[in-house]
């Protein structure tokens, strides 16, 4: 495995050089092919499993040094706490990749913890990012997951494992504010020119590249959290040191998505105040942007970040309008927000599964109401609705299309929690096959997969009540 070492360049200001810490009886559980093959590894070679595994010592090895507003408040100094970078990926295009291992042991920022992850929430994160890719957003990727004997304290003791994930940067929003906080000057250019040369580098030719890199991350963050809210993903920790500066989705910890409509829902069990609620994602992503620019201050105006920053709400409604007109099956000129909003207030009063009610609506035909009206009790208010949406939709186009195309901007299988703990519960046991099983759909998730019908039903009244907290 070829691996370059672009951001160990910047020097040893951003970094401490660190080596995987393997797990006891650690085993490679899970391998993701595709990904493998994109990406130029060959796990047939025996140095290329070393090298994950920890037991080849590679050189320039990192723990990178980042900063964070965390839950509102500021924290001066975090960094990776039990990642390590090995380096980056080439593609066959060119395009490069970072290599990062999450569990992999004590770092210099450790703080607290112990530097571990646990089979838990490295097999949650690994179906949430495989499934966010299936989804078409920009996401980190999983490549191959290890457990281990290793007992690692949580709420309860719990087994120890690794995830190997690639992302197009690990360079967070508070890689900026831990270099403009503690006033390194130095360092922060050099930061800047290591983005836009390595992950902006479209920005270079424009007259003020800064300035230009700064807009793209407003606009590239904006899109992300659309692409959220059209498909019913909270986040739950939306620190700035969990938002990617190319508008990745990265750093999963207790995530949901949407079952029952509900803007007020917070996935976060230890989220008390309800700061990362579903419904306040867009304007998180505005503050999060907002503590950005005031670490790019020493190089733009107040009104060019004023300006930039001002570009988001319209960018946000513009691409989540887009999605929604997609997913509603409408043309462009439709009445989307009105009939969105028709749309979710029989979801919501009928407590209808957010996602299966779109796919639901992907089958209905003018011919064939009852598809939607045998699935609701208020059926007045559903047929008004439909009267209504046909007057947009219907609008010339071959109406078989409109489904088909319905059909593949429209999931039929979410990531449930219950799922995903089922799944926990079998590997925690030694049976990854249900785990498989689960991956294989959600890699998928516009296809019918009949033999796993039961994988796309709501959650039993047991599964909604799960609780998913911080501690992973
Ligand atoms: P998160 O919000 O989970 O992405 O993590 C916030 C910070 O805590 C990051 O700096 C992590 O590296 C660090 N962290 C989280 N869990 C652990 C752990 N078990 N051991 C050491 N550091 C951790
Ligand atoms: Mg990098
Ligand atoms: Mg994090």
């Amino acid at each position: 495995m070829f691996l370059h070492h672009r951001f160990h360049g910047l020097g040893p200001a951003f970094y401490s050089e660190e080596r995987i810490k393997p797990l006891n009886e650690q085993r490679l559980v899970e391998i993701n092919e595709p990904l493998a093959q994109f990406l130029n590894v060959d796990f047939k070679d025996p140095t290329t499993l070393d090298t994950l595994s920890g037991e080849l010592d590679i050189p320039k090895c990192l723990s990178m040094v980042y900063a964070g507003h965390q839950f509102g408040g500021f924290s001066p100094k975090l960094g990776d706490g039990r990642g390590v970078l090995l380096g980056e990926l080439e593609t066959q295009n060119g395009d490069f990749y970072d290599l990062h291992i999450k569990g992999a042991g004590l770092t210099p920022f450790s703080r607290m913890g112990d530097g571990r992850a646990v089979l838990r929430s490295s097999i949650r994160e690994y179906l949430v990012s495989e499934y966010m890719h299936a989804l078409g957003i920009p996401s980190s990727r999983a490549l191959a997951l290890y457990d281990s004997t290793q007992a690692v304290y949580r709420e309860r003791p719990e087994l120890g494992a690794m995830l190997a994930r690639v992302a197009k940067t690990h360079i967070r929003f508070g890689h900026f504010e831990y270099f403009y906080y503690s006033g390194k000057t130095d360092e922060l250019d050099a930061l800047m020119q290591y983005c836009l040369e390595h992950h902006f580098p479209h920005c270079l030719d424009e007259e003020l590249p800064i300035l230009s890199m700064f807009q793209d991350i407003v606009l590239r963050t904006a899109n992300m959290i659309a692409h959220w809210q059209a498909v019913g993903f909270q986040h739950g920790v939306m620190n700035t040191d969990n938002f990617s500066i190319l508008g990745e989705t990265i750093d999963y910890g207790p995530y949901g998505f949407m079952e029952e409509y509900d803007p007020s829902w917070v996935c976060n069990h230890s989220d008390h105040e309800g700061r990362y609620a579903f419904g306040r994602q867009p304007s998180v992503g505005l503050w999060n942007l907002n503590c950005l620019a005031r670490s790019f201050s020493n190089y733009l105006t107040r009104d060019q970040l004023v300006d930039s920053l001002k570009q988001y709400e319209t960018r946000l409604e513009m691409h989540f309008s887009r999605l929604m007109t997609d997913k509603m099956g409408l043309s462009k000129g439709a009445l989307t927000e009105e009939l969105l909003k028709e749309w979710l207030a029989i979801i919501t009063k009928e407590g209808l599964d957010y996602t299966s009610a779109f796919r639901l609506l992907s089958t209905v035909s003018k011919a064939s109401p009852a598809t939607l009206l045998d699935e609701v009790v208020d059926r007045s208010a559903a047929s008004e609705f439909l009267d209504h949406y046909w007057s947009q939709r219907d609008d010339g186009r071959d109406q078989n299309e409109v489904s088909a195309s319905m059909l593949k901007a429209n999931p039929k299988f979410v990531l449930r929690n219950y799922l995903a703990h089922e799944t926990i519960e079998s590997a925690e046991q030694g049976n990854y096959l249900p785990f498989r099983k689960l991956l294989s759909v959600l890699s998928k998730p516009f296809d019918e997969h009949e033999e796993c019908k039961e994988l796309a039903m709501p959650s039993p009244e047991w599964g909604k009540r799960l609780e998913v907290s911080c501690s992973s």
